[in-house]
């Protein structure tokens, strides 16, 4: 998957940002980064907002895919810290994510 990474200050971030929260830079490129991460945190959900709703129960996760980069993503399939997950595809602009192994 892309990311967009400031060129100033090396910041990563998923998603185009006007500027660079950490430098004010307004000049990224786009660089490629790893399908598949660590889980780093999860939040099980039980009662979904309506967009979500057919959903539920599920884990929303934060993906670590590189040193710098943290993707919040979805789950189905229930996830523990430190599991390999594989970023599977974009739903309602959601990034869904699934267990790799
Ligand atoms: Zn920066």
């Amino acid at each position: 998957m892309e990311a967009y990474k400031c060129k100033k200050c090396g910041y990563e971030s998923i998603t185009s940002k006007y500027y660079c929260p950490t430098c004010r830079s307004s000049e990224f490129e786009k660089v490629d980064v790893p399908n598949s991460g660590t889980v780093y945190s999860y939040t099980t959900i039980h009662i979904a907002p309506p967009e979500y709703v057919d959903l539920a129960p599920y884990q929303v996760v934060l993906v670590e895919l590189t040193e710098k980069l943290k993707v919040t993503g979805f789950m189905k399939e229930r996830v523990k810290i430190g599991d390999q997950v594989m970023f599977k595809d974009v739903k309602d602009s959601a990034y869904m994510f699934e267990r790799v192994g």
